[in-house]
């Protein structure tokens, strides 16, 4: 069971003139082979037999390997192609041990060989030498290969199923494409490798005696190597016997050993073309630390612009004062409820909010959906159909009458300037209900509580739920002073000095500012990190040149990129065979879950291939499932250190602003996409540390961030305003 190296068979894409040696049979052969792929699938092939005397067969490998190589020059010499460095590949039948594609060290000869000094030698090395030694051409070796593997190669040329070659001829021998993950010879579990059986040696150790007979023992007695090589039988209709339930079809190869050669070197050819052109456009996506480190000062360039009045109106990220100034003290207490807008589902929840000794939060709540003709509708009817969830909410509690104070999470760009009051900006995460923007949503919503004559309602605050999650996390922990949502959309705030903070005026203490920093990039500050991949996903969004920062880190987004780029791989014929599936060309279809799963659990490669299947792409090959797995982790891992970039300016800036050489702060973290990506939480700390190692955060997962946190906002509202009374 020896590892071959080589680890696909041909796609008929192979294309180009392949240089053979065939060494291990009766004759010694050198062939051109010609092969034109793309569409003719096409195989010429010129060769000439040498003679190997009986001497050289016994007598020195030197005087073999220069034989051959005279051999060779005879040939290219003949054909008039000595000057043109031409790949070759290599059959040498005899059982080696391979440990390249270009290196093979003979264990022992078979078949009548005995030229000395060449077992335990890499007769690829041994070939170089001989050929470099004579100096009068020279070629680049790419494959030495077992005639078994030639002849399934040959026979992969025009039956893409064909995984096993057999050879029944002066010897016998077997090879098939093995799972890597049970090949402990070699390194990597990923993908197939071809394993030169070897099978000829079955029985040397005793296990074929009692169905050998006294003629068997007789010729094995006689034989240049006695006790070797004692299983030379023909088994083609035993196979149909021993095992109906494969299908298994037997393919005459023609000249396995001389072709097969040929198309295992343009195999390799092609699988190094290819891998070259993969990975020169998942390079595009690959940050280095430079750029890293550009994005965090970008970032931090365009928080001031936010922050100040002179240039707030063209900076990108916009700072949003949220009029939130301090985290819960626990005093707060009473029942509330909260709504919850922009996310993936639209809630309504009544908070319990307990202080003292029975401190505690309890909450109850009811998903609604928000169907897309409303949220693409008017704003009217998205607000008359949200109080109509408000009104069922409160029936279903069955608290119809009471007048509970509302903390209303609306998680899209607003303008506040009190906080009851949020004027949206612009829709983001697919909303477009019209008439919204410019308007202040508490207003909308109070609107449409009127025309519903059912109840009344006290809105005390719109939030924003990336404050809220960092409210929910500083309940708990008073180091919590920066809120990030990586979900659907991404988004962060944190405690910002009133001083910094030039929208609102005075200068005592501190706001929670909402930096709205999914906009970062709009102005172009990160086109020249942008691919054409991120711009296709961006032109085909909903509100193209917007967001741009957050389209290539959030939920909404991952999918689609990874999407573009296995079209645009498949387009250049480097997946999937070029052979695009209608599912594949729809919009959304590879969700960011997908990346998730892909790039978890050992049994991944299983798992990609039935989310393949999924997609509608049944004939994907386990090299398909490779690459796309390749592809999510890079799109995702540079979703990951860009928003660690961002999260580094923000952290660095709270330490500047309180003049500390270290600072010790917690961040509370919600979202799907960050929660349950196997490794975006840990590749976002890694970022962080490296790009802003004076501080030491602590990232904390906030639970429910944008119901608990509205709550407890409207909580401490409530008890400012009492205490005010
Ligand atoms: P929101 O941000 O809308 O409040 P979530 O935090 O639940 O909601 O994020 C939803 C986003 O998370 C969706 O865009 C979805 O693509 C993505 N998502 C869902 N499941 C997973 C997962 N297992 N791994 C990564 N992303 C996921």
């Amino acid at each position: 069971m020896l590892p071959t190296f080589v680890r696909s068979t041909p796609d008929g894409t192979e294309t180009g003139d392949f240089l053979a040696l065939d060494l291990g049979g009766t004759n010694f052969r050198v062939l051109l082979v010609r092969v034109s792929g793309n569409g003719k699938q096409k195989v010429e092939m010129e060769n000439q037999i040498y003679a190997i005397p009986e001497n050289i067969m016994r007598g020195s490998g030197t005087e073999l390997f220069d034989h051959i190589a005279e051999c060779l020059a005879n040939f290219l010499e003949k054909l008039g192609i000595k000057d043109k460095k031409l790949p070759l590949g290599f059959t040498f039948s005899f059982p080696c041990l391979q440990t390249k594609l270009d290196e093979s060290f003979l264990v022992s000869w078979t078949k009548g060989f005995k030229a000395s000094g060449v077992e335990g030698r890499d007769v690829v090395g041994l070939l170089r030498k001989a050929i470099k030694k004579r100096g009068d051409f020279d070629i680049d070796i790419v494959a030495v290969i077992n005639d078994t593997v030639g002849t399934m190669m040959t026979c992969g040329y025009d039956d893409h199923h064909c995984e096993i070659g057999l050879i029944v001829g002066t010897g016998t021998n077997a090879c098939y494409m093995e799972e890597m993950r049970h090949l402990e010879l070699v390194d990597g579990d990923e993908g197939r490798m071809c394993v030169n059986m070897e099978w000829g040696a079955f029985g040397d150790d005793g296990s074929l005696d009692d169905i050998r007979t006294e003629f068997d023992r007789e010729i094995d007695a006689g034989s240049l190597n006695p006790g070797k090589q004692l299983f030379a039988r023909r088994l083609n209709k035993m196979v149909r016997l021993l095992v109906p339930d494969c299908d298994v079809r037997f393919l005459r190869s023609e000249d396995g050993s001389g072709k097969g050669a040929a198309m295992v070197t343009a195999v390799a050819y092609r699988l190094a073309k290819q891998h070259a052109e993969r990975q020169r456009i998942l390079n595009t996506l690959r940050l280095n630390r430079d750029q890293l480190l550009e994005v965090k000062k970008r970032m931090e360039e365009e928080m001031n612009r936010g922050l100040a009045k002179k240039t707030h109106a063209t900076a990108t990220v916009k700072m949003l004062p949220t009029f939130v100034r301090s985290t819960p003290d626990g005093t707060e207490r009473g029942d509330f409820l909260a709504l919850d807008l922009g996310g993936t589902n639209f809630r309504v929840l009544l908070v319990r909010v307990r202080s003292g000794k029975r401190r505690s939060v309890e909450m109850h709540n009811k998903i609604y959906t928000i169907p897309q003709d409303i949220t693409q509708g008017t704003g009217e009817e998205l607000f008359d159909h949200i109080v109509h969830c408000i009104a069922d909410f409160v029936e279903y509690m069955g608290m119809k009458g009471a007048s509970l104070p509302l903390g209303f999470t609306f998680s899209f760009p607003c303008h506040q300037t009190q906080l009851d009051q949020g004027i949206l900006i612009k829709w983001t995460k697919g909303f477009k209900a019209s008439g919204c923007e410019g308007e202040d949503v508490a207003t909308l919503l109070k609107d449409a509580i009127h025309r519903s004559e059912d109840f009344d309602l006290d809105v005390v605050a719109v939030v924003n739920d990336t404050v809220g999650t960092m409210m929910t996390c500083g309940y708990e922990d008073p180091q919590c002073e920066v809120g990030l949502i990586v979900g659907t959309g991404t988004n962060a705030c944190y405690m910002e000095e009133m001083s910094n903070v030039e929208l609102v005026d005075g200068d005592e203490g501190r706001m929670c500012v909402n930096m709205e920093w999914g906009a970062f990039g709009d102005r172009g500050e990160l086109d020249d990190l942008c691919t054409e991949f991120d711009r296709a996903v961006d032109d085909q969004s909903t509100y193209p040149g917007k967001q741009r920062y957050e389209k290539m880190i959030s939920g909404m987004y991952l999918g689609e990129i990874v999407r573009n780029v296995l079209l645009d791989f498949t387009a250049k014929g480097l997946l999937f065979r070029g052979k695009l599936s209608e599912r594949l060309k729809t919009r959304g279809i590879f969700e960011t879950k997908f990346l998730s799963q892909i790039e978890s659990d050992r049994l991944a490669l299983r798992q990609v291939r039935s989310i393949l299947q999924h997609l509608g792409l049944t004939s994907s090959t386990c090299d398909d499932s490779i690459l796309v797995k390749e592809v999510c982790s890079v799109v995702s891992k540079r979703a990951a250190q860009l928003c660690g970039a961002g999260l580094s300016a923000v952290v660095d800036k709270i330490r500047l602003n309180r003049g500390l050489e270290k600072l010790s702060i917690t961040v509370g973290v919600d979202g799907t996409l960050y929660k349950l990506h196997p490794h975006f939480a840990t590749i976002m700390r890694e970022t962080l540390k490296d790009l802003a190692p004076n501080c030491e955060v602590t990232l904390v997962q906030s639970e429910d961030g944008s119901g608990k946190g509205a709550a407890l906002i409207t909580a401490v509202a409530c008890r400012l305003r009492d205490a005010g009374k």
